[in-house]
């Protein structure tokens, strides 16, 4: 039975690719009107979960409810209350703004005069009513990115999906979109996003996932996870023989770790760290509070993934 203030169920999910599991048999479910996070190092499966709700990709087994209906045999249903923002932006090169938001509509059987009674208010949304006439190839990328955002709320959706939405935007145009994403959870629609960004996850999101090797690694609040699963304070080192240095006096911190000529100290207490640096003339540091992305980089490592 679907759950009415659940956006999105998922349990069991399995999905494997050339007899490699890509997806572990992962459960979590989306509260209606949140935004909520699927986090995860590049090949996690962040993607493949985002596709298999869609009825994309066909799971190998699992349940997956998406605005109370059964996916994949529901998907059509589904969609027709669900916007998609893919990770790359997939505009009609070859029409004007306008234009592209009018062809999109028609996937969704919507009437050209209810169209253009709407598009100005997504044009205005989008930050694009001067540009409605412009070609998609004059646009720059956070002009695409904003025009993909209302492409995806022609339909006027419930749940929006958004895989990396402001991945290769300049901090102006991310901020921008962040705007526009709070405005959306204000409206009361669900956002279901996959980011790298642990501030954009950590200034939007009420919950999230972080997912590593097609498993579910950390669920919850991004502050409660911070709390939660690591020390409160960092105190980076670096400059001459900084790991060295950091590795002698491993004993003053609770976590010690090392990435390239950086120490990072995580403390509960930072005092005795700071008293041991006092005396160091050659060392730099940087004392700041613990962040999501501590966290994320404690569940999944420092290993590049490609
Ligand atoms: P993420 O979005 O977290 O980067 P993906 O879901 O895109 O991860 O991919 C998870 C894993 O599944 C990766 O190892 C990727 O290479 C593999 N994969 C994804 N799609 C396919 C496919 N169509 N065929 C084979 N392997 C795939």
């Amino acid at each position: 039975m679907a759950s009415l203030n659940c956006a999105l169920e998922i349990s069991g999910l399995r999905k494997s690719y050339g007899g490699r599991s890509v997806i572990s048999g992962i459960g979590f479910s989306v509260p209606a009107g949140a935004c909520f996070g699927i986090l995860g190092p590049n090949g996690a499966g962040k993607t493949t979960t985002l596709r298999c709700c869609l009825g994309l990709t066909p799971p190998d087994e699992g349940k997956i409810l998406l605005g109370g209906h059964s996916i994949p045999d529901g998907a059509c249903a589904a969609r027709a209350r669900v916007g998609v923002v893919p990770q790359f932006d997939n505009l009609d090169p070859d029409f004007t703004v306008n234009e592209n938001l009018l062809v999109y509509s028609r996937y969704f059987g919507l009437k050209k005069a209810e169209m253009r009674q709407r598009i100005p208010g997504l044009l205005d949304f989008a930050g694009l009513t001067d540009k409605e006439n412009a070609r998609v190839e004059a646009l720059s990328g956070g002009m695409k990115r904003r025009l993909t955002l209302a492409r995806a709320l022609v339909n006027d959706p419930d749940i929006l999906f958004l895989d990396e939405p402001t991945t290769g935007l300049d901090p102006q145009a991310r901020h921008l979109i962040w705007d526009r994403l709070k405005q959306l959870v204000a409206q009361g629609k669900t956002l279901i996003l996959t980011t790298h960004f642990m501030e954009e996850a950590e200034r939007l999101c009420e919950r999230l996932i972080v997912l590593d090797h097609g498993q579910i690694v950390a669920e919850g609040n991004p502050h409660e996870l911070i709390a939660s699963q690591i020390e409160p304070n960092v105190i980076e080192i670096f400059g001459e023989n900084a790991v060295a240095w950091a590795k002698a006096r491993r004993a003053l911190c609770q976590r010690l770790e090392i990435a390239g000529e950086t120490a990072y100290f995580y403390c509960k207490d930072t005092a005795p760290v700071r008293e041991a640096l006092d005396k160091e003339r050659a060392l730099h540091s940087l004392h700041r509070a613990a962040n999501l992305e501590d966290v994320f980089i404690k569940l999944t490592g420092r290993e590049l993934r490609d």
